[in-house]
């Protein structure tokens, strides 16, 4: 499904801010660049009409277009450099700025024209094609303000300009080339960084979630398992971890087929994941095999929570395509202690596991063995 409007601009509001979210470092170094070299090419500019006009009247009427767009372009220029106000209030300062070009532009086509001949049709086109190309991806903005300022111009060279129709013509053809030419590179463009984004997205996605199961795959959930152990390293809190197996998968798999098991999967996931806090993470380590991280959380509280988790598995069957099918979990507790690694934790509850595998699944098990033998003798846990 096309996740673009006929914009080009993702459907999804907030995609959409992500996405000029993450390509405003790039604009906004095209913004300075452009607003730099437009202030200095018009000052520059001033020189060469000095010396086609002399100091008269002509003159300071063109310096006085010149001053006004560079002092919009330095006002632009230092907002976008202290990088204060919102996305939408620099685009539309952009906005003005190119239409206050083609408004000098197109004072002095009138001043010049009249008093030399010259047309600088060559110099609009290239500063709306400059401005198209330099400000994708937002589409709007550049579109409306080089339209307008184009028909500005054009109104210049039509009715303050006495230029013959034929040149008239031609000026407009080829501004109109420019708009027309700019226009669809940057809606083309815009689309093509929308789906490379949506992609990227898509990409980033699949490396951190597990497809099937929906919490996060086994790279996510040691990247914030680590993340989170060095915080409780570091600041002396508590964090404890789990791992889950589900018990006799294989004969699911067996008796009833790969998609049962893979349907077994889901609703385990699901029935775990209700259980725990936000702050919790959950992800799968290995095929039938999760592996739950719990922030602030002791030994006491992590096998509380292992146990709800067990009874969320095992109390009601699972339903899966109209066969009824018991199921559940083993699972090894362990409590930061003197480790030093994440990994290391992982491994002191993956010991656990297999001592509840041992001890007859459907089990918790946390270090040390002999809590949960005094706590769980007779699988019920006593708070
Ligand atoms: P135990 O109680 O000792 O854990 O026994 P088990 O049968 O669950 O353990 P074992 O490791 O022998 O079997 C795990 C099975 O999980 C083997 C594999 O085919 C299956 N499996 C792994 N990933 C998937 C998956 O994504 N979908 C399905 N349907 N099965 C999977
Ligand atoms: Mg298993
Ligand atoms: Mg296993």
């Amino acid at each position: 499904m096309d996740k673009l409007n006929f914009l080009g601009k993702f459907k999804d509001p907030a995609l959409e801010r992500s996405f000029q979210k993450a390509k405003w470092p790039s604009v906004r170094f095209r913004l300075l660049f452009l607003y730099f070299v437009t202030i200095v090419t018009y000052l520059a500019g001033a020189y060469i009409d000095y010396v086609d006009l002399g100091s008269g009247s002509e003159f300071h009427t063109i310096l006085l277009g010149r001053i006004l767009t560079c002092l919009s372009g330095a006002a632009a220029f230092i907002v976008l450099l202290r990088n204060r106000v919102s996305l939408g209030t620099q685009y539309a300062l952009m906005a003005i700025c190119m239409f206050l070009v083609l408004v000098s532009e197109s004072v002095k086509l009138s001043v010049k024209f009249a008093a030399i001949g010259s047309l600088s049709v060559p110099t609009t086109v290239f500063i709306v094609l400059a401005y198209y190309i330099l400000l994708t991806p937002r589409i709007l903005p550049p579109f409306f303000a080089a339209l307008s300022g184009s028909v500005v111009y054009l109104y210049a060279l039509s009715s303050v300009v006495p230029v013959a129709s034929g040149t008239f013509v031609n000026s407009a053809i080829y501004i109109l080339l420019a708009n027309i030419f700019g226009g669809f590179f940057l809606y083309t463009f815009g689309r093509s960084l929308h789906r490379e984004y949506a992609a990227m997205e898509d990409l980033k996605r699949m490396v951190a979630f597990d497809e099937l199961t929906g919490v996060c795959s086994r790279r996510k959930f040691l990247e914030a398992g680590n993340c989170l152990f060095r915080s409780a390293c570091r600041f002396e809190n508590k964090l404890a971890v789990l791992v889950m197996d589900v018990d006799h998968f294989k004969r699911v798999n067996d008796e009833y087929g790969h998609h049962v098991g893979d349907i077994v999967l889901k609703e385990v996931t699901r029935r775990c994941v209700g259980v725990l806090r936000e702050v919790d993470y959950m992800g799968r380590i290995g095929g039938e095999e999760f592996g739950v991280v719990l922030p602030y959380s002791s030994l006491h509280d992590a096998i509380r929570v292992a146990e709800r988790l067990r009874q969320r598995v095992v109390e009601r069957m699972f339903d899966v395509d109209g066969a009824y099918l018991a199921v559940s979990v083993s699972i090894g507790v362990a409590e930061l202690k003197d480790h030093e690694t994440f990994k290391s934790l992982i491994k002191d509850a993956d010991e656990q596991l297999y001592a509840a595998k041992k001890g007859g699944r459907n089990l918790v098990c946390p270090t040390p063995y002999t809590v949960v033998d005094r706590i769980y003798k007779n699988g019920i846990y006593a708070d």
